[in-house]
């Protein structure tokens, strides 16, 4: 390799950090990441960046779904640079309605930021990604968001993230008080002291301490607060975790910040942290066996495709995770499963709403790239190359309904629909034993329009979807399969791959099964 490239790819891969924002809506990730862009000097940003008021619909070329509901169908991607370093932040939909493309998302990130409201705690789809982000073993990092108002107590919500999450936690800082009694945090591992002032708590005064202990807490904060401070301490400093670099690492102990970041505090202290601790882009799997981000050819792998993002063209975009080399417009590299040579003539870098075309990146950066109808998830794209890299994760469907066709002549577009948005990951498909009745499995309701959507706006076809109680999707590794043993509350149908897969209606249901199938293996995801 070239002297000088391979220094530009280690100084460049040095540089980024590429995390996601996991949170259950309200939790206020969009004002964190709002804040967060403002470090970079993203101003221009501020205030827009989910625009989910129907503000940005006036210029916006989304799709009418989004349109109409004004939510983010798609997660779009973040770049911001902050003393030295370069961050992007991979935005995942903040709804109910968030889908598979979530998920996916997720193996794009080579960390995660978890944002949990002081209030109210780990709550239901914090739960579900950060089941994902365990299973890829990338660090989490916590920040325990709205500390301004009157929330849980602390060591309870650390309790929470071991009991209901099984991640053990170590806190990097600490609130002195609480709510409107709020006066700051202690830095656990800077040893200082970080105040607010003032009524609307926006000013910050950072005092170095010579520990928890230090008498000058005790006059700035009065005599209540120093002896809980001491308290809770000392019972950290007994009982609690010890910090752990490598644990971190692995994803087994999340280091834990207490702030607010709708008055920017403790946002900064996160922030510096994070990239002290975060991981640069590192190894990606292959059929080749890992790849290092500073290979000298380029590569990377589509993770999401979005559809429709103008009605007007149908053009789709093909997100791509680079993970090693260097990027430049209009570099050849070969679309592997497609056995073709292509030009990535007119990649995008997504700066929220704004779509710059982007000349170079680099590993860890996302670019996306016009997609014809050539790519699907998962594909590879290498420089002078052939491996491919590894799979991504298929999730288990958990909302379930029939397909119903409402006009029988539209077969044959219909087929041909299906069989693309099932290519593209938009819904999982399975069907029936004997009737072949079509039935669509999703991990989010928003699924379903968007395939309704889609069904009639690219193929003409218009259907129907009628709601099945399961809620449950068991892949059945078996010998024999015995039909018979999948009646009560349960259906047996095939995948794509006509692989059998039962449907439950609830846990008791499949519990049962299991009990009655012994030989048999239950998977979540397809084998
Ligand atoms: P998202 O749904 O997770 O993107 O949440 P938003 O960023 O939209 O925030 C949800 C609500 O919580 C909004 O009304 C925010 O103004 C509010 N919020 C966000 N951060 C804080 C905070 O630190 N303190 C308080 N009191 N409210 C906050």
């Amino acid at each position: 390799m070239s002297k000088t490239l391979a220094d530009e790819l280690l100084k460049e891969v040095k540089k980024r950090r590429t995390f996601a924002i996991i949170s259950h809506p309200d939790a206020g990730k969009t004002t964190l990441t709002e804040k967060l862009l403002l470090y970079g000097g993203a101003i221009r940003l501020a205030g827009t960046v989910k625009g989910r008021k129907a503000s940005r619909h006036a210029t916006s070329d989304w799709m009418e779904i989004e349109k109409q509901r004004g939510i983010s169908v798609t997660s779009s991607v973040m770049q911001f640079d902050y003393e030295g370093h370069k961050i992007n932040i991979l935005d995942t939909p903040g709804h109910q309605d968030f889908s598979e493309d979530t998920y996916r998302t997720l193996t794009a990130a080579d960390s995660a930021v978890m944002l949990i409201d002081v209030a109210k705690g780990v709550e239901a789809q914090t739960k579900k990604l950060f089941q994902v982000c365990r299973k890829r073993g990338i660090p989490i990092f916590t920040f325990i968001n709205k500390l301004d108002r009157e929330g849980q107590n602390p060591f309870d919500l650390l309790e929470e993230l071991e009991q209901v999450l099984g991640i053990r936690s170590y806190p990097m800082n600490w609130p002195i008080g609480m709510g409107k009694e709020l006066c700051g945090v202690y830095d656990r591992t800077k040893t200082q002291v970080e105040l607010f002032q003032g009524d609307d708590h926006s000013t910050i005064a950072v005092r170095k301490v010579s520990g928890y202990d230090d008498p000058i807490i005790k006059e700035m904060a009065g005599d209540y607060f120093y002896d809980q401070l001491q308290q809770d301490l000392e019972l950290l400093d007994v009982a609690g975790d010890e910090y752990d670099y490598d644990l971190i690492r692995s994803g087994e102990l999340t280091p834990v910040f207490f702030g607010s970041a709708i008055n920017n505090f403790g946002v900064q202290t996160f922030l510096e942290n994070f990239l002290e601790l975060a991981p640069i882009p590192t190894t990606r799997n292959s059929s080749n066996g890992p790849v290092e981000p500073t290979e000298e050819k380029f590569s990377g792998y589509v993770f999401k495709i979005q559809a429709n993002m103008n009605p007007a063209h149908r053009d789709r975009l093909a997100f791509l995770r680079i993970c090693s080399g260097k990027f430049e417009r209009g570099m050849a590299v070969k679309h592997v499963r497609a056995g073709k040579d292509i030009k990535l003539a007119q990649p995008q870098q997504f700066l929220a709403q704004d779509r710059d075309i982007v000349d170079t990146a680099y590993p860890g950066d996302i670019i996306g790239l016009f997609d014809p109808g050539i790519f699907r998830i998962g594909d590879t794209l290498v420089q002078g190359g052939n491996f491919v890299y590894d799979e991504l994760p298929t999730f288990s469907p958990e909302i379930f309904a029939k397909v119903v066709v409402k006009n029988a002549l539209k077969h044959k577009q219909y087929q041909k629909g299906i069989d693309q948005l099932t290519e593209e990951g938009t819904v999982q498909v399975f069907k029936t034993i004997g009737f072949e009745d079509v039935i669509l499995g999703v991990v989010g309701q928003l699924q379903f329009e968007v395939f309704e959507y889609r069904m009639k706006g690219e193929y003409g076809v218009e259907i129907q979807l009628q709601r099945m109680p399961f809620q449950f999707a068991r892949w059945i590794v078996d010998e024999k399969i015995d039909p018979s043993k999948f009646r009560i509350n349960s259906q047996l149908v095939k995948d794509k791959n006509d692989n059998y897969v039962a449907l439950f209606e609830n846990e008791y249901a499949m519990r049962t099964a299991i009990d009655k199938n012994p030989s048999a293996k239950f998977l979540e995801t397809a084998p």
